[in-house]
């Protein structure tokens, strides 16, 4: 299953170039090409899937136990001190490219370029009630 105009699926078919740390049969591991930090890595199923709703679970469990093997991996071999997994669907979370991926960030105390730490205020009770309302409904 692949989208012609993907530019995940050309790096999948090697019609484009890409420095490729890992791959098996459902999915690939690649370096970001706009890295965040020194070893951000792509990790995708080689199958075309818009997001996470869309991915077929067996090949997401796949997909994960690769994103686990490269965390570890660029851990020990480039010392990482830390590292962030995400994973960003539809345009209003970020997500540019419409081929379901997960980025490893890689971090160090005190960095700059990724943040997390965003201001936030204590929920009130009324408000997680109706959201609890909401999605058991
Ligand atoms: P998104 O913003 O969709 O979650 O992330 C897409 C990521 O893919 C971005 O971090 C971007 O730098 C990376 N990317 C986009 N095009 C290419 C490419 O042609 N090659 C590589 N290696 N990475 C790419
Ligand atoms: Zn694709």
């Amino acid at each position: 299953m692949k989208d012609e105009n993907c530019i995940f699926c050309k790096i999948i078919n090697k019609e484009i170039g890409s420095k490729i740390l890992y791959e098996d049969n459902y999915s690939l591991a690649f370096l970001d090409i706009f890295p965040i930090s020194k070893g951000h890595t792509i990790v995708i199923p080689k199958n075309h899937y818009k997001n996470i709703e869309d991915i077929p679970e067996k090949e997401l469990i796949e997909v994960i136990i690769t994103v686990k093997k490269i965390a570890n991996k660029l851990h020990n071999k480039l010392n990482l001190e830390g590292y962030n997994i995400l994973q960003n669907n539809f345009k209003a979370a970020g997500q540019v490219v419409e081929h379901c991926h997960f980025h490893i960030i890689p971090r160090t105390i005190n960095d700059s370029r990724f943040r997390l730490k965003i201001p936030r205020e204590r929920a009130n009770d009324e408000e997680l009630n109706d959201i609890i309302n909401k999605i058991k409904s």
